[in-house]
């Protein structure tokens, strides 16, 4: 049950629904008569003002997941930036008004059925938190769960200062974060990380202290050696060949094998990574980025999808307005 007032909430939205697993294209239609998702106590109900997009929504519309996902019909989308227009009685942190930002599904495989990609969407407390202020609402979607896996899988992977780090993939969504996290926050001795070969200055830009074009190089032939490797890409095999002895690679990959020292890291989605981040951000040293092609209109979802699928985005592709 709701305690607060509702705020012109309507009964019905537009949302990009699946009602069977497949690709986007196929699959993914935009419906005007959604119902508007309820809240319970510990929830709040958010008007959606832009939402990103991450693998794991395609990924799980595939049906990848679909041993532990909330079956369809399902409203896609896992991260949001918005304005808080009801809240649950027990809720606490947030009131009527607050513009919030967040991944709303605590599990990544294991989601609820009522995602981002629609004009309304219902959150608990815990996954959400204030957006900082120096962040348009687009910025601030294209963060949480992103930034949170790179966070927490930086955690995972006791990365401390004094200790060097490569990640595999830094031009992605969660790449270009783990760079900036790992220079910034966890202070590493050595931030190296792929991309190809027009990315390079940007992830220079973003911290790293060398940056390798993986098309054109074999980063476990370097001479060099590394106490963490992140990788986003899928090359845990090969990330072990670049470790020094006691290092560790952390991959978010699923689906390949892995092996110790490799382990596999699956995020959880919590406010409160973002709280913690929130003054580096104001600080501007935790920078979102977006995709040159971002943003994507809501109605060109599709479109959208279609662009992270390539597996070429650079940063993270953003839907706005919603
Ligand atoms: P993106 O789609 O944002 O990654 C795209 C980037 O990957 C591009 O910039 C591309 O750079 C780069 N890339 C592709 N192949 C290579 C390669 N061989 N070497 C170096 N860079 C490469 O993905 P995300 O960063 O959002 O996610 C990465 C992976 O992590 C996905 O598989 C996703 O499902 C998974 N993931 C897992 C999570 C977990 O909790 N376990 C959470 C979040 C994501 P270029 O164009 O230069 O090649």
């Amino acid at each position: 049950m709701a305690t607060s007032t509702p705020v012109n909430v309507p009964s019905k939205m537009k949302a990009w629904v699946y009602g069977q697993y497949g690709k986007p294209e196929d699959v993914l239609k935009l419906e005007s008569e959604v119902d508007v998702p309820d809240v319970n106590d510990n929830q709040v109900l958010i008007k959606v003002v832009a939402a990103s997009l991450n693998p794991v929504d395609f990924k799980r519309m595939y049906g990848e997941f679909k041993a532990t996902d909330s079956p369809p019909p399902t409203v896609a989308g896992y991260d949001v930036a918005g304005v808080v227009v009801r809240v649950g009685s027990k809720v606490k942190e947030f009131k009527v008004g607050d513009e919030v930002y967040g991944d709303v599904h605590e599990h990544a495989l294991n989601p609820k059925g009522c995602g981002t990609l629609a004009e309304y969407t219902a959150a608990e407390e815990k996954v959400l938190a204030l957006k900082p202020k120096n962040l348009s609402f687009a910025e601030a979607a294209s963060l949480p769960l992103a930034v949170e896996t790179a966070y927490e899988g930086l955690e995972s992977a006791r990365l401390s200062a004094c200790e060097s780090v490569l990640v595999l993939g830094g031009a992605g969504g969660v790449g270009t974060f783990t760079i900036q996290l790992s220079k910034h926050v966890f202070g590493a001795s050595k931030v190296a990380a792929t991309c190809s070969a027009g990315k390079l200055e940007l992830l220079k830009t973003l911290g790293a202290d060398l940056a390798i074009d993986y098309k054109s190089n074999k980063y476990e032939d370097l001479p060099e050696k590394f106490d963490v490797v992140y990788d986003t890409v899928g090359e845990a095999d090969r990330g072990i060949k670049a470790l020094k002895e006691g290092g560790r690679v952390v991959t978010i990959v699923g689906g390949q094998s892995v092996v110790p020292p490799a382990f596999v890291f699956v995020v959880t989605s919590t406010g409160s990574v973002l709280t913690r981040l929130k003054p580096l951000i104001e600080e501007k040293k935790l920078k979102p980025v977006m995709d040159p092609k971002s943003p994507f209109p809501f109605s060109h979802t599709i479109e959208a999808f279609s662009h992270l699928q390539c597996g070429r985005a650079t940063g993270k592709v953003v839907i706005y307005p919603i």
